[in-house]
């Protein structure tokens, strides 16, 4: 048998967690809050139903920075009785342990508690923050291990929960929860949620703001501000085709409802996968569904992730690449080839320019993170690397067989937490034994287990690419002029490929101003070329995200100066980590730019996300 039948088998050592689920495992909690702003604490009780597997051993939780101001366990649910715990010493990486020694029989403990102001899976803004600029706004963020930070549990992916929660906010402010609303549409400060189906700790969500609520189609629908509800619910059109087509590669959808929560701009992700209803950044919301790639993203999760999870951060992968792949399968039955394969072309792209970087063992799709935050193993490597392998096995044993497999792997796994070394057993199983000629063709072993990506690797080719390439060489070369390349039909894609193309040839072509390589003598340096694409496409105004994100990161490379109030605006307005992460490295490269980059920073890092905080603490050496 390739599983244990019934008996919950602890998965594997997860080293980002104090909990011991083999002895103790809770399987429900009931959380009940207060949201007070004006402390930007919550503040209540969570009250947790456990299994006692080895029935002397005390419950062990974790933590991070959490007031706790008194524990108590109970045998019925009904009546408590005070109980007493410890906390362990506070890690960097871990917070903090506490061991709750349980009585005979009890299966219930309360714990009340409230968060710090500084927790790091909470972001709490100002009305100046927020699109309406009338309301405070807080949202969470639990991936990876920030669940702790807001809630004592277990948290490690491999315990899976159901729960309820009230939440008692201002009365003009509406929550909403990664789970059922059972309070109606009434918006009276008091809320009731009920999530019935059991998910891991990193998928509890929490948002509480001024918003608004637009149906999109009949279980799917969009949550915003109200002066973004309208274009939210346009560019977000086709989620209710993205599940239809979803449902029909890869099973049913098994959460009821999918909803979009579209967040304010420091949101430090481009989305998180919260069950049932996704939170997103606002940046995506170009004006012509160019960005809408995000959705299929965080709806793929919803098989790919929420329902087979991760048993441990180190086979992130199995959440990642696989979503990464679904995210093109939806992409190419809603919108087409060609453009999925602009996407994985891109995507390829990403990929090897981490591959460049990084050090060998951080390009091992089964990484050990073993000592090391978890939120740095996101890189493009679980997510474009473990695409191209999936694409790989699709392509050595065809779309009709790989697709069969993956509907019997998320029902075989549905629900569960489960390891690489659990992947491989089932691939091993139902695919590879099943056609040993094909399966010599897959290295399943240097795809999992070693750096860099196998010679048969997949090649994405974009003949769409292709072409924007000739132009942009064309260009280079002085043929045409900027106003001359026929762009009128580019989509968003075209114009990144564009644009990183050129930057390639720019960098091949000069150090510094000098030309050194193929660029013809006499061409002008980078800062006049760039003002002649500015002076025909004003991409230092464009309103697309991803557009405006790549050219401020050549306006730092070339020396481009009349880009740089955008880019402090940018800066300062947005807070989506892939954005600003490299925007600050690109700027810290020189002396001078260092110094603008610290100037921005200390402004801006009061409305940036603890996580993104985090990462740009570290690439500025910032001293706070
Ligand atoms: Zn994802």
């Amino acid at each position: 048998m390739a599983e244990a039948q019934g008996n919950r088998e602890p998965a594997a050592q997860d080293f980002h967690s104090y909990a011991n689920p083999a002895a103790v495992r809770v399987r429900h909690l009931d959380l009940d809050w207060d949201v007070l702003f004006d402390q930007k604490i919550l503040k209540g009780t969570a009250v947790l139903t456990v299994d006692r597997i080895s029935p002397t051993q005390p419950l062990i939780l974790d933590t991070r920075d959490l007031n706790i101001e008194k524990v108590e366990t109970s045998l019925d649910g009904v009546n408590y009785s005070p109980a007493t715990f410890t906390i362990g010493s506070s890690d960097k990486i871990l917070g903090a342990s506490m061991t709750i020694p349980l009585p005979a029989k009890a299966n219930r403990v309360r714990i009340h508690y409230s968060t710090a102001p500084g927790a790091s899976g909470l972001q709490w803004l100002e009305p100046t923050q927020t699109a309406g600029k009338k309301d405070p706004f807080v949202f969470t963020q639990s991936e990876a291990i920030h669940a702790r930070s807001w809630i004592p549990l277990q948290d490690t992916p491999q315990v899976r929960v159901t729960y309820t929660a009230r939440v008692r906010t201002p009365r003009q402010l509406l929550a909403v929860m990664s789970a059922e609303n059972l309070s109606g549409p009434a918006r009276d400060g008091d809320y009731s949620f009920r999530m019935r189906q059991p998910i891991p700790s990193y998928l509890i969500a929490l948002a509480v703001g001024d918003l608004r609520f637009k149906a999109l189609g009949s279980r799917t629908g969009v949550y915003a501000e109200p002066p973004v509800i309208d274009l939210a619910a346009k560019e977000l059109s086709d989620t209710e085709k993205m599940v239809v087509t979803t449902e029909r590669l890869y099973g049913p959808y098994r959460w009821g409802r999918y909803d979009i929560l579209v967040l304010p701009p420091s949101f430090p992700y481009g989305g998180m996968e919260n069950p049932r209803l996704t939170f997103a950044t606002p940046t995506i919301l170009a004006g012509d569904k160019s960005l809408v790639s995000l959705v299929a993203h965080e709806l793929a999760h919803s098989w790919s992730g929420n329902l087979v999870t991760n048993a441990t951060w180190s086979d992130f992968w199995l959440n990642e690449g696989f979503t990464v792949y679904l995210e093109r399968r939806i992409l190419e039955a809603v919108y087409g080839h060609a453009r999925e394969e602009m996407e994985a072309a891109l995507g390829l792209r990403d990929l090897n320019e981490d591959l460049a970087t990084l050090p060998d063992p951080d390009e091992i799709l089964h990484i050990d993170l073993k000592g090391r935050d978890p939120d740095e193993g996101s890189t493009d490597i679980p997510y474009e690397k473990g695409a191209l392998f999936l694409r790989h096995l699709e392509e050595t044993f065809g779309r009709a067989r790989f697709d069969r497999f993956l509907r019997s792997y998320f029902n075989h796994f549905a629900f569960q937490s489960i390891t690489t070394e659990q992947f491989v057993a089932y691939l091993k199983l139902n695919l590879l034994s099943k056609n040993p000629t094909l399966a010599e063709r897959v290295p399943v072993d240097e795809w999992l287990n070693k750096p860099g990506i196998p010679a048969s690797a997949p090649k994405p080719v974009s003949p769409a690419f292709a072409r924007v390439e000739e132009q942009a060489m064309r260009w280079l070369r002085r043929e045409v002029t900027a106003e001359k390349i026929p762009t009128a039909k580019w989509t968003t894609q075209e114009w990144l490929h564009f644009l990183k193309f050129v930057q390639d040839q720019v960098s091949k072509g000069f150090v510094g101003d000098r030309i050194v390589l193929s660029v013809p003598p006499g061409t002008a340096p980078p800062a006049a070329r760039m003002e002649e694409l500015d002076k025909a496409f004003h991409l230092t105004r464009s309103g697309n995200s991803e557009i405006a994100f790549q050219w401020l990161l050549m306006s730092i490379r070339n020396r481009y100066e009349p880009a740089s109030p955008r880019l402090e605006e940018f800066l300062l307005s947005i807070g989506r980590r892939k954005f600003i992460k490299p925007l600050y490295e690109e700027l810290a490269k020189t002396p001078q730019g260092k110094e603008r980059a610290l100037r921005i920073y200390a402004r801006a890092r009061p409305t940036y996300h603890p996580i993104a905080v985090a990462s740009i603490d570290e690439v500025l050496k910032w001293k706070s």
